[in-house]
């Protein structure tokens, strides 16, 4: 086992630290926007699209990045997972592109003959004959019985149905005794829902009650089940559409109306977002066959690749010399508050070397192939899909990548908080050595910010006479929980 480099030995003195101005509400919004900023390639969004359909939601804390090399014999595609690509990702990926690949080839015949693109209908109904139609509702059978899990595992998170249904009940009761004052809604400074919204919504508590019903049962559902599912999904998503497009979104009173009763207080529009996005993400993907930006990444031959990402183990003396290193040249912090800093974050750790946690992300595993392929001259598309937005590190990760190669390369935007990372290495010594360079000196601002931000609330708490909890380094079990935490639901 060697000593940590100095990226990873930055990493691990951040740990378990925070940037100020993110939190987990920026994770929500960083979604849709990112995919779509200026200069992101048109295919960006159909590779988030196919990384957020290979979770299955078998695994917690599942993560998938993905991107393509095209080619006009063979696209080849890269995919890596936090942990692990189990072969029934890669089976369902093949199974995906395959079948899209198939079903372009229908709409490029469809085109030929009636010179105008074939409609699909949102959703596909079950009996539909059109060649087209019929390809695009087997894929989706096949899609939804993949994410089942994931979509059991979103629905019932914390309960959220349950409350979700409770409070259309409090806000549709006839009972003025059961309906929620509105009072509860000025405090907020929000308006009543509209009367046509409060039709929507009672055909939303319809929805979710029958969703319930499908997802009971542990075992693989049947085609029937999974039908009802995608045309609950479809409505739902439609529904949601039209309340969220008012000025004051309908369900952005959810919280005021959360607290009133009582109950936990979540963004149930998320959550309501996140029980709809396989239908989303599907359904963006079956409406670009008909777009040209397909036979970019679609060949009839694919391969796919899996990017490693596990590192090479390696360990940290934490001291306080190892941290004056990470810290670089030129900072004046005394001994003693490195010394408690080391104490507060590392406990019992204190003095002993310790093995680096972590992994390497995704995205940065995926990255580090595609530079592979860049320094044999293999462009790809410059986009790496992802499941979920990037954590702090993969993003300082690419930026640094970026800032050394001058190849734009991204991901979606950072959800903003920072989990157990590991620095990738890239196949070119020289080129790796830069990037390095160039993420520590980002990693470095942040750990000398953070011991700064420490010391100060140290000191002023000290001022108060409250003595700081020591930090608890986290267990295996504390690391996977971290990662459910980012995890969408
Ligand atoms: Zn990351």
């Amino acid at each position: 086992m060697t000593a940590a480099t100095d990226p990873d030995r930055l990493v691990f003195f951040l740990q378990g630290a925070h940037e100020d101005d993110c939190d987990g509400h920026c994770v929500g919004a960083d979604v849709k926007t990112s995919s779509k900023a200026p200069g992101t390639p048109h295919n960006a969004s159909i590779l988030d699209n196919l990384a957020r359909l290979l979770v299955s939601g078998e695994e917690m804390g599942q993560a998938f990045a993905i991107a393509v090399v095209p080619d006009t014999q063979r696209s080849r595609f890269i995919i890596a997972e936090n942990k692990l690509v189990p072969l029934d990702v890669r089976r369902h990926l093949t199974t995906m592109l395959h079948s899209l690949y198939e079903t372009r080839q229908l709409v490029l015949t469809y085109r030929q003959a009636q010179h105008s693109s074939p409609v699909i209908p949102i959703p596909i109904p079950r009996d539909a004959t059109d060649p087209v139609h019929r390809k695009l509702l087997e894929l989706e059978v096949s899609v939804f019985r993949h994410s089942w899990p994931k979509l059991r595992r979103r629905f019932n998170k914390a309960h959220r149905d349950g409350v979700f249904t409770d409070i259309c009940s409090a806000i549709l009761s006839l009972d003025p005794d059961k309906r929620l004052p509105l009072s509860v809604l000025q405090q907020d400074g929000l308006s009543v829902l509209s009367q046509s919204d409060r039709k929507q919504l009672g055909v939303i508590r319809h929805i979710v009650n029958q969703i319930r019903v499908l997802l009971v049962p542990s075992t693989v559902p049947s085609d029937d089940v999974i039908h009802k599912m995608r045309v609950f999904l479809a409505d739902m998503a439609l529904i949601m559409r039209r309340m969220e497009s008012r000025e004051v979104p309908s369900l952005r009173r959810f919280a005021s109306y959360a607290r009133a009763l009582g109950k936990q207080d979540d963004d149930y529009a998320k959550w309501a977002n996140k029980v709809v996005s396989v239908h989303l993400d599907f359904t963006s993907i079956a409406l670009a066959v008909g777009s040209p930006t397909m036979d970019t990444i679609l060949t009839e031959t694919i391969t796919i690749d899996i990017a490693e990402t596990n590192p090479r183990p390696a360990r940290v003396h934490v001291n306080v010399d190892n941290l004056r290193i990470a810290l670089g040249p030129g900072q004046n912090f005394d001994t003693i508050a490195l010394q408690k800093f080391l104490e507060s974050k590392f406990g019992q750790y204190l003095d002993t070397e310790v093995q680096v946690d972590g992994r390497i992300h995704c995205e940065c595993a995926v990255l580090a192939r595609l530079d592979e392929m860049r320094s044999a001259g293999v462009p790809a598309i410059p986009y790496v899909g992802v499941s979920k937005p990037s954590c702090v590190l993969c993003n300082c990760y690419f930026e640094a990548y970026r800032a050394v190669t001058g190849q734009d390369i991204r991901t979606r935007a950072t959800h903003g908080q920072m989990v157990p990372w590991r620095c990738p290495s890239l196949g070119d010594q020289a080129v790796d050595a830069q990037v390095r360079s160039e993420l520590s000196t980002k990693l470095r601002i942040l750990l000398v910010d953070n011991v700064d931000h420490y010391w100060k609330r140290a000191s002023l708490s000290s001022q108060s006479d409250t003595l700081l909890a020591p930090f608890i380094r986290p267990t295996l079990e504390d690391l996977d929980a971290i990662y459910r935490d980012v995890s969408f639901w």
